[in-house]
């Protein structure tokens, strides 16, 4: 393990002397340790230390060490940069764990946190199969607390939190179908595939529409139209993904991970008696030379920062409780169910049922 010893705190006094008092440093609140330090895991450090309340990063970790040695320096407080995960899960200054690795990663980290007993983020996807995901669930529950918060970030997003108050009010009356559209401006050209349209982008409409409707996906069906000339060798984009609530609520999702304009993810829901729809997050519209326009955002970090804000501080506060909160490991697991039955639906061509058990007690609403 290697420590990186602290820089100037925002709180300490001005260098240069002056009236002001020293002010005290902040309280660490709830001790991090973050594994994997790559695009998601530095931006979840960055809020933690300089946005949110509550906890401070102590301990870093990923598999590319100069990467998180690169991460840990400058932080306001000395942290250690550990050679394995399981090093930093045990690490006694360590009181929750943030998962931010590879995907494939997830479970045997999320593992050794519950049985370390300690609270755990876990980036989504909670891990790449429904299997890994049910091993997950039982080690929970046999730990009996609630450990595990998934990073299902769009339900603390403005737009669909209004969207959810605006469907359950029922003024509305019931919800018929919903309209989605998930655009990314391009994926990288390799290593980027197909499945992962579904298991990596798709996965977000599946768990918020399971989370608007409160009920589960019951099938799943994946439409191929014409491919995009500028998509990379060898991806399918754009897809069309048609999933099934158990009420016969019909959702159709456009994935475009390729479209070149902007990051742009829409929702509209049809009830009986009107709809809601996600409305545009530019900040102003210009309107000039008989035209009129807006910003659209340029990646998911633009679009949802506000949305990681309240999910990463939500998770703080619980822990510092000791409570948990946000979306449960369930919800990661129903994810993987429907990513399941999607890629088979991308496999074959045909409608496939999603196959779940019945929720455990232990996880119920
Ligand atoms: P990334 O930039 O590739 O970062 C992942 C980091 O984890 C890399 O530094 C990687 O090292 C490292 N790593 C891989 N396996 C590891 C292991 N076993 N132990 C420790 N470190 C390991 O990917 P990212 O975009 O940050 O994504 C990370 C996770 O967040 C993924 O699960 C992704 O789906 C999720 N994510 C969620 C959202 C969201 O909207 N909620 C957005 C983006 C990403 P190498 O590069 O050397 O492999």
């Amino acid at each position: 393990m290697t420590p990186h010893p602290g820089g100037t705190t925002p709180a300490d006094p001005p260098a240069h002397g002056g009236a002001s008092p020293p002010v005290p440093p902040r309280p660490p609140g709830v001790r991090v340790g973050v594994i994997g330090t790559g695009m998601i895991g530095q931006d979840h450090i960055r809020r933690i230390t300089q946005v949110l309340t509550g906890g401070s990063v102590v301990a870093v970790n990923d598999v590319d060490a100069e990467r998180a040695g690169q991460a840990a320096a400058g932080l306001p407080r000395t942290v250690i940069a550990h050679d394995t995960a399981q090093d930093l899960i045990a690490d006694d200054n360590v009181d929750a764990v943030l998962v931010a690795s590879w995907g494939a990663a997830h479970e045997e980290q999320v593992l050794a946190a519950v049985a370390a007993g300690k609270p755990v983020f876990c980036e989504k996807p909670l891990a790449p199969s429904s299997d890994a995901c049910l091993r997950i669930l039982d080690a929970e529950v046999a730990a009996g607390r609630h450990l595990i918060q998934v990073g299902f970030m769009r339900r603390y997003d403005a737009g669909y939190l209004a969207m959810k108050a605006a469907l359950d009010d029922g003024s509305l009356g019931p919800a018929l179908l919903m309209h989605c559209a998930h655009r990314n401006p391009s994926v990288p050209d390799y290593g980027f595939t197909t499945d992962m349209i579904i298991s990596d982008s798709a996965v977000h409409e599946m768990d918020i529409v399971r989370w608007l409707f409160g009920e589960e996906i019951v099938a799943a069906t994946v439409l191929t139209p014409r491919r995009a000339g500028q998509a990379p060798d060898g991806l399918q984009d754009p897809l069309i993904l048609l999933l099934e609530m158990a009420s016969g609520v019909l959702v159709d999702d456009e994935l475009f991970v390729s479209a070149r304009y902007g990051y742009d993810v829409r929702g509209e829901v049809v009830c009986e008696t009107g709809t809601v729809a996600l409305a545009d997050v530019s900040e102003v519209t210009v309107r000039a030379q008989n035209r009129y326009g807006g910003r659209v955002p340029v990646d998911w970090r633009d679009r949802f920062i506000r949305a990681y804000d309240a999910e990463l501080q939500e998770w703080l506060n619980a822990v510092a409780v000791g409570s948990a909160a946000g979306p449960s490991s369930w919800d990661g697991y129903a994810a993987a169910a429907v990513t399941d039955a999607a890629l088979e639906a991308l496999r074959t061509g045909q409608r496939t049922a999603v196959s779940m058990p019945e929720r455990p007690e232990f996880y119920a609403k």
